[in-house]
């Protein structure tokens, strides 16, 4: 863990402008009214500091992004009414027709989804790669590369992405680097100290951390965050309201605090899974088994609390234990109170062998962790018996 996290997160200066309020209040107002029309006339000019409306900036949210910067070391941050309003409205505001974008195969679905838009409708092009060798962006870049787009570690199978060298490649070549960093938080990964450009989240998983509301972030150098906050930002409309910025600097304050704990019992059940025998292996980078167990050592801090696992067990069979657990939850989303879990198939890279493992993702909450485990063999020994 970074040293002097949690004092950021529970650290403020006296705040003469609230009454010396120890947490911000909920600026609850669409405009501001201006004494004068002079002193009205000097905020038009500078919309994108000012507080003017609430589209473009709101106290309870601009607190918020002040910390989050903080946090990833950065110049700047905006947050979004949803992660996907901050992917979106991102590569919206940076990318024009014939530029071209380099995405890692495992992104999330819907950010894939969203750059397969730009690509039909507006000439963008886009190329996937697997992303776990740096090769893999070298020889895909173009003369027209305007973007790198890595999620480290993916989502799905937990494949990591080499963030200095693809920083060190991008710069040399004048390309920008964005990455999607929900998974480890910026309690344990701060990628623009390795050069990458602009970092994002779904602040709807750990930073609200309750399960309760929805957000984004992407933060960033503040010349290329005044950019998106200028176009994807107040054109698209997809801001985040106070009251849910009151929720998420509520779990700010604890996110170091929960992450330690998220870490931990992560590891813990991913090696009990480990060592079951019905289990082909553990997607969890924090494994000395994970193929990329040296970069993640290298590139986090600690570990995120969400990973799967592969069995032989067929699909059927897997989605039976998974009903027969008591606390985990059956559910999308991750980053909560709660446990989860949710059964797929083997995403395809994984299926050249031609028999058909089936994989499980599980979320690790705030649970015990032996009644965690409890859970999951009491599940094991409902389906196959002992
Ligand atoms: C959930 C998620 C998103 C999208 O965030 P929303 O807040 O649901 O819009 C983006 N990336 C990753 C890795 C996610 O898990």
């Amino acid at each position: 863990m970074n040293e002097g996290l949690h004092t950021k997160v529970a650290h403020d200066e006296v705040d003469t402008k609230h009454y010396g309020a120890v947490t911000m209040p909920i600026y609850q107002n669409s405009l501001f009214a201006f004494e004068n029309h002079e002193s009205f006339d000097h905020a038009m000019q500078d919309v994108l500091a000012a507080t003017v409306y609430s589209r473009g900036n709101n106290p309870t949210v601009q607190y918020l992004e002040g910390k989050i910067a903080e946090l990833e070391e950065a110049e700047r941050a905006r947050c979004f009414a949803s992660g996907m309003a901050a992917i979106a409205g991102s590569l919206h505001a940076l990318l024009r027709s014939g530029d071209h974008v380099i995405c890692v195969n495992q992104a999330y679905g819907p950010t894939r989804q969203f750059l397969d838009e730009l690509s039909e409708r507006y000439r963008v092009e886009v190329t996937y790669v697997d992303g776990c060798m740096l090769s893999d962006f070298e020889e895909q870049l173009r003369p027209h590369t305007r973007l790198i787009y890595l999620e480290s570690p993916t989502s799905g199978l937990f494949q990591l992405q080499d963030l200095e060298g693809v920083a060190a490649l991008a710069r040399r070549e004048g390309v920008l680097t964005m990455i999607d960093s929900s998974w480890a938080t910026p309690c344990y990964q701060r990628p623009l100290n390795w050069g990458i450009d602009l970092v994002l989240h779904s602040m709807t998983k750990y930073f609200s951390g309750h399960s309760d509301c929805l957000g984004g972030v992407v933060a960033g150098r503040a010349d290329l965050i005044d950019e998106i906050a200028n176009k994807g930002y107040m054109l698209f409309g997809g801001v985040m309201t106070p009251h849910t910025a009151s929720l998420m600097i509520r779990g700010l304050r604890t996110l170091p605090l929960r992450m330690e704990r998220h870490h931990s019992s992560g590891l813990i059940i991913a090696e009990f899974m480990e060592k079951h025998p019905l289990v082909n292996r553990v997607n969890h980078p924090g494994l000395p088994s994970h193929p990329q167990h040296a970069l993640a050592c290298k590139q986090l801090d600690g570990y995120g609390s969400l990973f799967s696992f592969e069995t032989q067990l067929s699909a059927e069979m897997l989605k039976k234990w998974a009903d027969a657990l008591r606390y985990f939850r059956i559910g999308v989303s991750w980053g909560g109170f709660e446990s989860l879990v949710t059964v797929g198939q083997t995403p395809a890279s994984r299926n050249a062998t031609g028999n058909n493992p089936s994989v499980a993702r599980l979320y690790i909450g705030l649970e015990d962790p032996q009644t965690l485990i409890g859970d999951i063999e009491q599940a094991w020994e409902h389906v196959i018996g002992t």
